[in-house]
Parts: C-alpha cells; structure tokens; sequence
C-alpha cells in the first residue's frame, strides 16, 4: 500500500512560514508516497495554494455539524471548501485540551466523511496506562468508539500515538509498535473485514529524521504523523526520503 508522511503543525506557523511549503514541494517531487500537511486553520487556504495539489492539505479537527452557532469551530465543509482533502481527528492534544470522547471523535468523522475528507483517527495510551499494562485495551477501546460505521480504506487513516511519546523525543521500542499496530490492524479487521487491509495505520511521537527508517521498516506501520519534525522542509523532507 502506499505509504503516508502526514505533517501536523499544530498551533504552529505564519503567513512566512508558508516557504517551507514551497521548499516541500521540492523536496517531494519523485518521492514515491504521499504528503500531508495539516497546518493551523489560518494558513489552510495559502497553503492549499502554495501546495499545488502535489501535496495534501488538512485540517486538524472540525466540529460534527455542517453549520450553526458554534462560535471559533470550522465545520469539515469549511476545510474542504478551504483546500483540504484531509482532517486530523482525536488528537491526544484535543481529547485533553478540550476532553473530546470516543463518542466526539465518531461524530466529527462522519461529518469528516460527509464533506468527503479523510478522517486521519488518532488512538494512544497514557504512560500511566502503558505502566498499568493497559494499552491494548485502551487502544481497542479507543477503535471501538472512534471510528464509525462506514470507515473505508480511502476515507480512513489510523494513527497510533502513543500520548508520552509526543514532543518528549521518547518513543517506544519497535517491538512496541509492531504489537500495537498488528493488534489495531487486527481489530479494524473484524469490524470492517477487507477493507480494513487498506486502512492506513500511521505511527506518531518523536518522529525524526534519525529514527524514521527503522520505524517504517515496522510491520503494519504504513507512515506517520509528525508534529515537530514537520515543521522544516528539510527535516520532514528527511522523513519523507526515509518512506
Ligand atoms: P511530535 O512529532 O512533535 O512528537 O508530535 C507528534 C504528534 O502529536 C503528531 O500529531
């Protein structure tokens, strides 16, 4: 399957960052996999622009409604009337910052799949709960209730990240991810039968140019989603070289 190197700049960039889009493109052209970037919402329409359909855009999360009075949310129809083909759902960032549940996350990818973005679902155990020996069932539980009926292989990326890995420059051992995303390929299999083969299974937490290679030759792990190595061209670049 074809691998994905997804980007996700986080509450991170301006209008000047916009040139490490440009030198991106550079840098993916000939790269045999596709490129994703979710940028703040205030820079998805340039960036779309300075993009030029050779890299994907996406958004980072979306409200489950089309419209209404929800004042500072952006409906999935917005991110895509923005240039998006993609959103970010689930975050471990905004399950803590803005106490999403399962039930939230299955909501807004629907809506996701209604605007006809990829819904990039992101599953992760605390360190308490890897401690406690809980991480599969905590991620199970997470599939469970994250990702809804009618999840395809086109409309559907998982992305395991794993909350202690994030930002820390920790991540876990090759072994650990390959249990994680063998037992998550797993699950989605006897929810979705064949469809979950092609569902991408994206692994993210301190993924620098330095340990991308070994993190990609991991069974089941189709790409990843990074936050700040994506930042610059030149590291994600880096990354993209390693898929
Ligand atoms: P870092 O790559 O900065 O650890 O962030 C990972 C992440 O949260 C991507 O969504």
């Amino acid at each position: 399957m074809r691998k994905l190197a997804a980007g996700n700049w986080k509450m991170n960039g301006l209008k000047a960052d916009l040139a490490e889009i440009a030198a991106l493109v550079g840098a993916h052209s000939g790269a045999d996999c596709d490129v994703l970037i979710c940028p703040p919402a205030t820079l998805l329409a340039p960036m779309a622009e300075a993009a030029a359909g050779r890299i994907a855009i996406g958004g980072q999360d979306c409200h489950a409604k089309t419209s209404g009075a929800h004042t500072g949310d952006i409906s999935a129809q917005m991110l895509k009337d923005a240039g998006a083909s993609a959103v970010i759902l689930g975050h471990s960032e905004r399950r803590a910052d803005h106490g999403e549940s399962d039930a939230d996350v299955a909501a807004k990818s629907l809506a996701a799949y209604a605007a006809g973005l990829t819904a990039v679902i992101c599953v992760g155990e605390t360190e308490a709960e890897r401690d406690a020996g809980s991480t599969l069932e905590v991620i199970g539980a997470q599939l469970a209730g994250s990702v809804p009926e009618g999840a395809t292989a086109l409309n559907t990326v998982i992305a395991y990240e794993p909350v202690w890995a994030i930002g820390t420059g920790r991540t876990p051992t090759l072994e650990q991810i390959a249990e994680v995303h063998d037992v998550i390929r797993e699950t989605l299999g006897k929810a979705f039968g064949e469809e979950a083969k092609g569902m991408r299974l994206l692994y993210g937490g301190s993924v620098k140019p330095s340990n991308a290679e070994e993190i990609f030759a991991v069974s089941n792990v189709d790409g990843a989603l990074v936050g700040g190595a994506s930042l610059k061209a030149r590291d994600f670049g880096a990354i993209i070289a390693a898929l």
